[in-house]
């Protein structure tokens, strides 16, 4: 019934490495290890059954809306040319004419994200 020990202290669970009230340790571990795993790419505690979920939608490659080619999805905003507007910045800085400003647009981002950018 009270199982109101000492819930000041608190144990570190060797599965997911956080710190659990020492009462609630055993249940915690027996539930963490069985339906917890750790991201192996990005070291996040993520529930079994969604592992693969958190891995598509988190760490899986990504293709490209605009080209259909498959990226990793960290470089997927640069090969779309959002990662480049310190660049676009400098361009504009440096006074280019509007031609050679869309040519270096269109140079820089690889592929023709200026075609549906008119909308
Ligand atoms: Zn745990
Ligand atoms: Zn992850
Ligand atoms: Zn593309």
């Amino acid at each position: 019934m009270a199982i109101a020990s000492d819930q000041a202290t608190s144990s570190i669970c060797s599965h997911c490495d956080r710190a659990i009230p020492s009462s609630n340790i055993d249940l915690h571990y027996a539930h963490c290890s069985r339906n917890l795993e750790q991201c192996k790419v990005c070291g996040d505690m993520v529930a079994r059954k969604y592992a693969e979920e958190h891995f598509l939608s988190t760490h899986a490659p990504v293709s490209c809306s605009l080209c259909s080619e498959t990226m990793e999805r960290e470089i997927l905003p640069v090969h779309k040319g959002i990662g480049k507007v310190s660049e676009f910045q400098e361009l504009k800085q440096g006074r280019m004419s509007v031609a050679e400003y869309e040519a270096k647009f269109a140079e820089l981002a690889q592929c023709s994200t200026y075609g549906g950018y008119r909308a």
